[in-house]
């Protein structure tokens, strides 16, 4: 295989090579079927055992529980904004925890279906904390609680979700997920729904995965798209309409992947799981020696998958994206509303890459330190 270059990007982002490569040999011919996988009816047995495998995979990856649907859907996480609240709301009271700017997101757009309460915000602090469980104001009468599980853009993550039972909340835990989806396990019994798009952990873009348990379908309000009803995808194995056929079998081929990976003594999630945790440790551990650099989450709210960080003047900003591109370290630039740069270390990511990385920053900080 040719060297290619490390690719930090946000989302879409970086798919294991190794899944390239199969996609790649496959593309004119699936398996002796004599077709593309895009060019196949989404009701063809081809097409079934892709999608069939994909689900049980997943399924396997996460540990999802019998009593738990798994949906292929489309519209991406901002579309569940709408669809969850249309689904889930009774038109009632949701529950919201603001951490970053995709729950902003989530609560405002949510506003048009229901009554949102904001229960906890970090917007004081610029969206660098978790906000304690046992500060949030939840009200016994929301029909669910939304929280974002790991904000890309500001890069703070939940390492534990909360326990909202303990909490004195009968409300189901909605979680989106979508960019530290299948990085870590999930404790299921905190969750009611997860959700996710695919194309910062999994995939291409244009899938997105809801992950819902079975009690909390049939709530849909009248007005709810069909093609958007939690309960007509479930009833239909996500088939009431085509679904993205061609990011469900390459998300499969990730699921594939993810399963392969040993690191020691541990396989499949866990090993993915330990070797994120080291990526992380070795670029913050840069970030918190260098004296020059700085980043601005708290420790224990620091993502795993996306890391903002500062260069000790703008000005630098710029030569330090020349130099990174020059050593083939790709999207490093910062999202706009934060500033500065980002550097995000999905499942994909290999540790050479983040080493190549902090070798590069290293270098940087000699330079112009
Ligand atoms: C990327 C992202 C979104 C938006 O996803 P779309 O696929 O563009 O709709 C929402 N939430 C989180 C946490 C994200 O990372």
């Amino acid at each position: 295989m040719t060297t290619r270059p490390f690719n930090f990007s946000a989302g879409p982002a970086v798919l294991p090579e190794e899944v390239l490569a199969q996609a790649a040999a496959e593309m004119l011919d699936w398996q002796g079927s004599g077709m593309s996988v895009m060019e196949m009816s989404h009701r063809g047995k081809e097409f079934i055992s892709i999608a069939r495998r994909a689900e049980a995979d997943l399924r396997d990856i996460l540990a999802i529980p019998a009593n738990y649907k798994v949906l292929f859907m489309q519209g991406g996480a901002i579309a569940e904004n709408a669809i969850l609240p249309l689904n889930l709301s009774r038109g009632g009271r949701a529950d919201y925890v603001v951490t970053g700017s995709w729950s902003l997101k989530s609560q405002k757009e949510a506003r048009k279906y229901c009554d949102v309460s904001v229960v906890a915000t970090n917007e004081g602090d610029g969206h660098t904390t978790v906000p304690s469980p046992s500060t949030w104001a939840l009200s016994n009468q929301a029909a669910y609680v939304h929280v974002c599980s790991n904000e890309t853009i500001n890069g703070v993550e939940m390492h534990e979700l909360p326990d909202l039972k303990a909490l004195g909340s009968n409300a189901p835990l909605v979680i989106d997920c979508s960019s530290h989806i299948a990085s870590r396990p999930i404790d299921w019994s905190r969750v009611g729904v997860a959700y996710g798009g695919a194309q910062k952990n999994i995939g291409p873009a244009g899938l997105t995965l809801v992950i819902i348990r079975e009690d909390l379908l049939g709530h849909a309000l009248p007005v709810t798209p069909t093609a958007f009803d939690y309960k007509v995808v479930a009833d239909n194995d996500s088939m009431y309409n085509t679904p993205p056929t061609y990011a469900m079998y390459v998300a499969g081929l990730v699921f594939q992947w993810i399963q392969r990976q040993r690191e020691g003594e541990l396989s499949g999630l866990a090993a993915i799981e330990a070797r994120n945790v080291a990526k992380a440790r070795l670029l913050y551990e840069c970030f918190d020696t260098s004296g020059f650099y700085a980043t601005k989450v708290v420790p224990e709210a620091r993502s795993r998958m996306n890391v903002p960080f500062f260069l000790p003047s703008d000005s630098l900003n710029d030569a330090f994206l020349a130099g990174a591109k020059e050593r083939g370290l790709l999207q490093l630039k910062g999202h706009k509303s934060v500033g500065g740069m980002r550097a995000s270390i999905y499942n994909a990511m290999p540790l050479a890459g983040v080493q190549a990385l902090v070798d590069y920053l290293n270098d940087f900080a000699r330079r112009h330190g």
